[in-house]
Parts: C-alpha cells; structure tokens; sequence
C-alpha cells in the first residue's frame, strides 16, 4: 500500500486484511534509516518523545503522532519519552495529565522517560542568560500590540525595537528582575535578536519569555516568568538527547528557529521533522473545538461515544488494535489530506469481527408466539460464540414458546426482495428451529403486535431432514429469559464530511447532526449478557458490534453500539426506493 495514501473508500480487503506488524514504508523511517547508516548521531540510539500540551483530552490525531513515535523506536530498538509541553501554566489541568498517561498506556505503548517541560525551566533559564551575555537575546519593553506592529507582514520586513541594542549588562539586570517579580505582566519580554527582516516570521526575533504571574499545575509559584512554546521545545528534546523530534506540518515553518536556538547553545543537535496531521471526514480534531462541544452540552463529556477522543472511542468499543491499524494503513506524508471516516469504520469492523463473540439481541423487539410449542417448556439451542475463532467456543441459548423477533424482520405484505417473516412463510431461527408464519394480531391503530407461527420440529439446529431451504435466518431472543437493557445507537456527530465549512455567521455547531444519539430503552438480550462488564465487546447477530457501558448496573446491561455491519439491505432499497 502507498505509503500516502490517502481514501474515500476502505482499501482493498487483501491490503487491508494484512497484519498490523506489516508496516507501509514511509518518508519518516526512511529519514532513520539514512541517519543510522551515515552515524549521524553517533552511536546515541534513536530517541523520539511525544510531547502533548496538557490542556485537553487525547484524540485519534493524537494516536497517529503515538503510533509513530512510538512505533518508529521501537522499531530501531530506540527509546521514547512521554512529555508534557507544559509551558502555559494557565490552562492546564492534572486532570488532563492523567488521562493523556491513561490513553497512551490503552493504545499499547510503554514510555521509557516521564518529563514535564517545566522541569526544564531552571536550565532554560540558564541557558536564556547565556544568550543574553552573547548578545543574541534583549529584553524588550514594547508592548505586545507593538511588537505586532514592529513586525511587519509577509510582504514587508519588520523593523528594530528601539529597545534591542540595550547592553548586556542591562539586558542581565533586566531579565533578573523580570523573574524576581518586579514588573506586571505584558510589561516587557525576553526575546532572541536575530533578524528583523528574515522572511521567516518566525525569525523576527521571537519572544523567548513572557511575564506571567500564574501558579503552574507543577511549579507552583516559583516561577513568574514561562518560556514559549518555541523557546523550551527544542531545547527540551535537546536535553532529553532526542534524535528524531516528529511534529505535524504546521510547525514546518519554525523549524529555522529551532536549529537556531540548539545551535547557538551548541547543545545535542535534535533533529525536527513534520509530517502530516490526520483529518477525518465528519469529524474535528482541535481540542478547542471538542472542549466547546463538551462545555456547551453539545455531548455529553469528554468520553461521549461521539466524541473522536480516545477516551471516547474507548467507551464506543473501539480497539487499540484497530486504532493502530487504521493509523499505519492511513499512512504519513508531507502535505496535508483527509481520510474517509469510513476508512476508520472499515478496520474497527475487521479487528471486531475477528475477535467479539457473537449474541443475540433484539432492539426493537416484535413478540412472536409459536402456537404448537407446548407451553411452559423451554430448550437450550446450541450456539456458536464466534465463527472467526473456533477457539472461542460455544454457548447454549434457551428457546421457548414466546420469543422476540426485530420488527423489521417481519412485513405483513413484504416488498419484491424481501425474504423474512411475513405471513405463509417459513424462515429458519437463527440455531433454532423453522418456524412458518400462520397469522397476526394487530392493536387498535392497525399495528402487528404479535405474529403467530408453528414451528417443525424436525428442523433444530437449523436444517430441515427433507432438504427444503429456507431464504432466511433470523434471530431472537426467549420473552421468559430475555434481559431488558438499553442501547444507544450513534451516528456521525456532524452531518457534513467537512464540519468547519459553514454559512457566514454560523458556527461549526450549526453542522452537528440532531440524530448522534438513539436511545433504545426496550432492547431484549440473551441471557449470557446479564453480567457483561462494561468494555466487554459483542458482535449482536446481524445488528452490529456493541460494547457494554459503565452506565451498566447489575441486571440492567447499557450497550453503545460501535458500529453497524455493513447494512446490504438499506442498499437495495434505497436503490429500489
Ligand atoms: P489540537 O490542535 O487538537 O489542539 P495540538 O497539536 O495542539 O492539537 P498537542 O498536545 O500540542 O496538540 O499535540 C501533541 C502532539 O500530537 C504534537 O506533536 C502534535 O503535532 C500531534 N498532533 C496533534 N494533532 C494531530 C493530528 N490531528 N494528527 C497527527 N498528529 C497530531
Ligand atoms: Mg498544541
């Protein structure tokens, strides 16, 4: 498979069925192997980080970046750090701290360092005096609607703060006080001298610090002045010795500034390199935006089924597994696309269909009475946990005279094509029995509520010993033994592939779809499914996968469905429609 491919439609099943060790070759190992065959790092071994900002929940763009930094040392026997980019103090919270771990560790990776930018910051400090006394930073009293301005365009070049020949000695006095509390905030900053009319903005001597009189989740009050983002990036993977620092595409442009700082401090030269961010068709990957949906109610928190968070996807039943399939076959490349959800879909389909056992459930459930089964008997039918895995078993599944069947597995005058239950037919139940439909019972507004049939006796397990077939199969569920759980069915969160793209005036919001969420309250399960713990993952026959909620109390199962089997009916009718 390309190693940039990019798709509307799932990939061919052969490349798609192939193993998730067999990894497409891309841009980023071919860089590592180039680097170990030229020794460009000597004998240091290869160290990669990931380096998420604590102030938001992990999301599947996020897996991507995981999967390579993680996945890529570990495939050259090299190290990777977990580090928190913790330079704002202001909007980071323990609490995202501690699920971004949890969600590294479920996607299956293992950090060998833990680092916190800020406990960089008494070297970063060091190593910005160090700049100062070299003359390659100044402290500048213009204010940051000034410093704007002086900075020119893209089209015209910036001009010199009148403050940016101050001598050394006055620039070391200056920043002293500025860490020792002296000055309000915004008042003044530190910044690199490097060339005001670089036609890389970034160059255009760049803050290094700001003034900031803000408690931080870790440092507490010691500190009053923080770092940029650009000022302690570099330097931090310097310290930590990293030799491939992977970053997405939009930080291509500060890769000058970068190098520049590491050279100018002749520290361990690591080595930036971009790559491509995931987007996903019908779904918005910008902590922002999912920090909006959250706190405006739009969903119902962080790890709402709905949500492309991990946490989310988690509760949905998605694998890690198939996470990182989909992330590998998505590929990596050096300019930006977007990948079809239903690509996404494909591969958590595939992983589930190896591995969930099978059940049976109904959700919208049709009684059906089959009048010459003696009453108040019941059987146990013999039931095959999952025809991918003969390891997994079997199970037995009681039958009885009233059972559930889907309503929609029955039609009083069935359309050209349809060959489930309707009156004067014979379906076969799912490892049950034939059983031929003989009459309905309607309600007062006309509805079929209960369908009556006989059933032959002949024909359990399924096959009838005179060789007649049957054109369909359905499931079921015993009334006398059935649970009563609730299930919540999900769709696309936005209705538009591309959720940003709006009306003037109009929010993404105004793409949310107002059917996300079904809730079935009267869903009918077999009874193995009464102590489902929530994460367990089913595949409910002909329905789709499901995945057991922690809303889930004891007798009273709550199931998110994952996602659906391919539906080939809706197919044809809506070809026939
Ligand atoms: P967001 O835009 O969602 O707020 P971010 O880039 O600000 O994300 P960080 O916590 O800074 O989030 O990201 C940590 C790492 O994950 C960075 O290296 C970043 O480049 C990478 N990353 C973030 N989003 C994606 C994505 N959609 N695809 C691939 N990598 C991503
Ligand atoms: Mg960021």
């Amino acid at each position: 498979m390309k190693s940039n491919m990019k798709t509307s439609n799932p990939p061919a099943e052969t490349s798609a069925s192939a193993p998730a060790e067999i990894r497409p070759s891309n841009f980023l190992r071919d860089i590592i192997v180039e680097d170990l065959k030229t020794r460009k790092f000597g004998d240091a071994v290869i160290q990669t980080r990931f380096p998420p900002e604590p102030n938001g929940y992990l999301h599947i763009g996020h897996a991507k970046a995981i999967c390579l930094d993680f996945g890529l040392a570990d495939e050259f026997g090299g190290r990777t750090n977990l580090r928190f980019d913790d330079t704002n103090p202001e909007k980071e919270e323990t609490e995202y701290v501690d699920s971004i771990m949890e969600d590294v560790k479920w996607l299956g990776f293992e950090w060998d360092g833990l680092y916190y930018a800020s406990d960089y910051f008494d070297q970063l400090y060091e190593w910005a005096i160090k700049l100062i006394k070299a003359g390659k930073a100044y402290v500048d009293d213009l204010s940051a609607d000034e410093i704007r301005e002086y900075r020119g365009t893209l089209t015209e070049p910036g001009k010199n703060s009148p403050y940016r020949d101050r001598s050394v000695e006055e620039n070391l006095d200056l920043f002293q006080r500025m860490r020792a509390g002296e000055f309000p905030d915004g008042s003044r900053v530190l910044r690199a001298k490097i060339d005001m009319s670089s036609p890389n903005m970034n160059m255009r001597d760049p803050v290094m610090y700001r003034i900031l009189h803000a408690e931080h989740h870790r440092t507490g009050p010691k500190w009053c002045i923080y770092p940029m983002y650009d000022y302690a990036h570099g330097q931090s993977d310097s310290i930590e010795r990293v030799t491939h620092s992977m970053c997405t595409l939009e930080f291509a442009d500060h890769q000058p500034l970068y190098r520049w700082y590491i050279e100018q401090l002749g520290i361990f030269p690591s080595q930036q390199i971009e790559f491509d961010r995931l987007n996903l068709t019908y779904t918005l990957l910008s902590k922002r935006k999912l920090l909006q949906l959250v706190r405006d109610g739009h969903v119902r928190g962080w790890d709402d089924p709905r949500m492309p968070t991990l946490c989310g996807i988690r509760r949905r039943g998605y694998t890690p597994e198939a996470i990182r399939t989909f992330v590998t076959q998505a590929g990596v490349s050096r300019t930006n696309g977007i990948t079809d959800f239903a690509m996404l879909e494909h591969f958590v389909r595939e992983d589930l269909n190896r591995r969930a056992p099978r059940v049976m459930a109904v959700l919208r459930p049709l009684k059906l009475v089959i009048d010459n089964y003696p009453e108040g008997q019941s059987e146990e039918c013999d039931a095959v946990n999952n025809p991918e895995d003969p390891a997994a078993g079997g199970r037995k599944v009681p039958f009885s005279r009233v059972l559930y069947i889907e309503q929609d597995d029955f039609r009083e005058e069935p359309p050209k094509g349809y060959f489930r239950l309707s009156p004067g037919r014979e379906v076969r139940l799912r490892y049950g029995y034939f059983v031929k439909c003989t009459s309905v019972e309607k309600n007062a507004k006309g509805e079929v509520v209960e369908v009556h049939c006989t059933y032959d006796p002949a024909t359990r397990g399924g096959n009838a010993p005179d060789g007649r077939k049957v054109k369909a199969t359905i499931h079921w569920v015993s009334a006398a033994h059935a649970i009563d759980a609730e299930v919540r069915l999900y769709d696309k969160l936005f209705t538009k592939p591309y959720p940003n793209q709006v009306e003037e005036g109009q929010e993404f919001t105004a793409n949310l779809n107002p059917n996300s969420l079904e809730v079935v309250t009267q869903a009918k399960l077999e009874p193995s499914l009464a102590s489902a713990a929530a994460g367990a993952r089913y595949q409910f026959e002909r329905l789709g996968y499901f995945c057991a909620d922690p809303d889930s109390a004891p007798g009273k199962p709550v199931f998110n469905r994952t996602v659906a089997l391919k539906d080939t009916w809706a197919k044809i009718e809506k070809k026939a429609g």
